[in-house]
């Protein structure tokens, strides 16, 4: 167990958490909504502190992040516990558990085996790190003092506390949207009371310099709106840009939403292009390997100037400058393509 961070002790004992929006008030003896955060004689500890239930090397772009350090490895690791309830969650045996399971894997560790492994950076991904915050800082930290990047996979649900303390740290996040961010999508299906605050999160992280890409699950009948998609992709200029990168998702069958079909392609390629539509230049579609909206297009002479296979690179056309060589336009891409280190390790 670790204190934690982010919290406040209240008159009668119990103890308000300000990691995420939830802001759990937990009694004395009880566990927040995440249910890895318990309140032990009015202090709060983090019950998942370097008790990791995965750690993989995984290549950058299955985070997805297509335009920080391309080709890069990163060691990719979770604990359990979430602070939303996705029905159609597809890592619900580890967000979802109900015991306190893992292996110790403390910070020093994780650092020391990315250097081992040949990773570039360090990715806090499978479950919300938001929920293993103190495990993901203490790491976050000792990378960077190594060289490394860190980057969180995220549902953006954490406050601007949080965002601000981890930002000296955090280089870059994929924030995940499902059902193009509908409150009604988000309380039936998520159990979340109001998507509004991922975009206050959007903002913060525009503020501290994170770089930030952007993916949206297309669930169909009950999240695949194109009008609905509209709104959140202009909302996503609006905040961070027409340069964000935008990856529109494909739905599998799990969990509780085994009898949902798959996100048809079609269904696919009409919202990524009401994105293109909105005026976001770099728009993908992803879970489907082999589809042309996997690369990476010049916005202005449309040349193709990252090919990909899945969570490959294939092909690198980009100039040192990271400019496209046909027309001279400058690409949003940070690094250079990183080849080589280890990727699909696993080892917890
Ligand atoms: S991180 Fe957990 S305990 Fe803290 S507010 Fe969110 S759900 Fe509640």
């Amino acid at each position: 167990m670790k204190e934690a961070m982010l919290y406040s002790q209240l008159a009668d004992g119990s103890v308000e958490c300000s990691l995420c929006h939830r802001r759990c008030r937990i009694p004395k003896g009880s566990i927040g909504f995440c249910g890895v955060r318990k309140n032990v004689d009015g202090v709060l500890y983090s019950l998942v502190y370097g008790k990791a239930i995965a750690a993989h090397v995984d290549p950058i772009e299955k985070k997805p992040l297509f335009h920080y350090h391309p080709g890069s490895a990163v060691m990719s690791v979770a604990t359990v516990g979430c602070n939303f309830r996705c029905k159609f969650c597809d890592n619900w045996v580890i967000s979802q558990s109900k015991e306190i399971e893992g292996i110790d894997f403390p910070p020093e560790k994780v650092v020391s085996a990315s250097l081992r492994y040949g990773c570039h950076g360090i990715s806090y991904t499978y479950t919300e790190p938001t929920i293993f915050f103190e495990y993901a800082y203490d790491t976050a930290r000792l990378a960077k003092e190594k060289g490394l990047f860190n980057t969180f996979v995220t549902n953006g649900y954490m406050t601007p506390e949080a965002v601000k303390a981890i930002s000296p740290y955090l280089n870059a996040a994929t924030v995940d949207f499902k059902g193009s961010g509908d409150p009604k999508f988000y309380r039936e299906l998520m159990s979340v009371p109001d998507p509004e605050p991922i975009f206050e999160t959007l903002k913060e992280m525009k503020r501290c310099g994170i770089f930030v890409e952007i993916t949206n699950l297309v669930v169909p009948k009950y999240g695949d709106d194109l009008e609905k998609l509209r709104e959140l992709a202009s909302r996503i200029v609006e905040i961070l840009g027409r340069d964000t990168p935008f990856h529109v998702l494909r739905f599998h069958p799990d969990y509780q939403f085994y009898e949902v079909a798959s996100t048809p392609v079609s269904t696919l390629e009409k919202a990524a292009q009401v994105v293109m539509d909105v005026g976001l230049r770099y728009v993908y579609v992803g879970n489907v390997p082999g589809h042309r909206l996997e690369h990476t297009y010049c916005p202005k002479c449309k040349e193709v100037l990252i090919e990909r296979f899945s969570f490959d690179i294939l092909k690198w056309r980009l100039t040192a400058d990271n400019s496209c060589p046909k027309c001279g336009e400058r690409i949003n891409v940070v690094g250079t393509f990183q080849r080589g280190g280890s990727k699909w390790l696993s080892l917890i």
